[in-house]
């Protein structure tokens, strides 16, 4: 089987079991727990070793099946596609940066079914250092808080260690419990478990460290991946649209011009978003793009993202009214969980570096980005 194959026939174990991950998403969203059935869910089906290369047991997720994976997750349950997108992260991480070794002993613990997630977010009040290969503080905003068993953190080497950052790699048993989910009461994404993480003491050896320091910035990556988010994203606003489609037809409210306008706009929003990620997921996985141009793009797809999800998620609501705003109305947890998802960090930042990138282009508005 080539890797195209094997990411296909992957994709197909993955739609298998999104309906029974479908029934669950509203039970995980009114009384948070942790998604574990999910997680066990994707393990049985091959998704937590699939974006590995065929030779460390995955499908290397080629061509566009990364992409479908991502959206199809979206659709299904945001909180799920933002754990997963999170695991994807950490294992292209770890195949960039980390020894051979390190490579394949994530492979053999994505293959034993272990989440891993990225945890890099700080706060004022809870940092992470590293000091005499002992990592002192935590972490806020860590996704999978709890169910996450091998997390890619940063820390900072502290002064006399010359500082930067390092990734390192901690395993977390399930049964020594460090994260604190207290402070997690957003209006969405509730079942993301995205808490804070007590790391204080864990002894840091020389294999838990992966790649040089800083190398969790590196660019194009760093900027770049935000592709994968995006598809997530993407994935739950065509669930909108879908599901305003569908209440259309099915209330036979369609053929009022004020409701055919707004599902017609809301339709181009979600072909626009979907036509951006796929190119910039394209951009970013083809070889010998000019690293300069696919981080502009990306930047840029960001902001194209979240203005359609604004405007699919505001005329949705305004098609179908109050009902959209009622449980157990699929659009009423969907419209929470992709309104909070959508806040990712620096969004004026990056739209402001796609225009320089622009300004700086030698080729016209149309041409830039051949
Ligand atoms: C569901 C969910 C799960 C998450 N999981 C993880 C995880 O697993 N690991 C992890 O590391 N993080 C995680 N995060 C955190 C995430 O990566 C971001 O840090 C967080 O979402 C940033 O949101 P923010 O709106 O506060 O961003 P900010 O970057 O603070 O942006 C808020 C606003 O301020 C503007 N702004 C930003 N910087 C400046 C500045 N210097 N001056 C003026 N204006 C500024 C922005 O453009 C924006 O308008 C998660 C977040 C969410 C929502």
């Amino acid at each position: 089987m080539d890797t195209n194959q094997a990411s296909r026939s992957q994709l197909e174990r993955l739609r298998d079991v999104l309906p029974t991950i479908a029934q669950r998403a509203t039970a995980l969203d009114s009384k948070p727990g942790l998604p574990a059935k999910d997680i066990e869910d994707l393990a049985a089906a091959g998704l937590l070793v699939a974006p590995f290369p065929p030779s460390l047991g995955g499908s290397g997720w080629s061509g566009a099946a990364g992409f479908d994976a991502l959206r199809l997750l979206g659709r299904t349950n945001l909180s799920l596609g933002r754990l997963y997108e999170g695991h994807v992260n950490a294992i292209r991480l770890i195949l960039r940066h980390g020894t051979s070794d390190q490579q394949e002993g994530a492979s053999v613990a994505a293959l034993d079914g272990r989440l891993f997630g990225v945890w890099n977010t700080e706060s004022p009040s809870l940092s992470l250092r590293l000091r005499d290969r002992i990592l002192r503080g935590g972490k806020v905003l860590c996704s999978g808080a709890g169910l996450v068993e091998r997390a890619l953190v940063t820390a900072r080497w502290s002064e006399a260690d010359g500082e930067g950052q390092q990734m390192v790699l901690v395993p977390l048993p399930l049964s020594t419990p460090r994260a604190d989910l207290s402070a997690w009461t957003p209006t969405g994404m509730r079942a993301s478990a995205t808490g804070s993480v007590d790391l204080e003491g864990v002894a840091v050896t020389p294999d838990m460290m992966i790649g040089a320091r800083d190398a969790y910035q590196t660019q194009p990556d760093f900027s770049t991946g935000a592709w994968r988010f995006l598809a997530v994203h993407l994935g739950a606003l065509e669930e909108v649209a879908e599901l305003l489609r569908s209440h259309l037809t099915r209330t036979q409210r369609g053929g009022d011009p004020h409701q055919a306008a707004r599902l017609g706009n809301a339709i181009a929003a979600a072909e626009t978003a979907r036509l951006w990620v796929q190119s910039a997921a394209a951009l970013t996985e083809q070889d010998g793009a000019d690293p300069d141009h696919v981080i502009a793009y990306v930047d840029l797809a960001r902001g194209v993202v979240e203005r359609a999800a604004l405007d699919v998620m505001e005329l949705a609501n305004r098609s179908v009214g109050l009902q959209a705003f009622m449980q157990p109305n699929p659009l009423e947890r969907l419209v929470r969980d992709l309104s909070t998802y959508l806040r990712q960090p620096g969004p004026d930042h990056a739209l402001v570096r796609g225009a320089a990138a622009a300004l700086r282009s030698r080729n016209r508005v149309g041409e830039m980005w051949q």
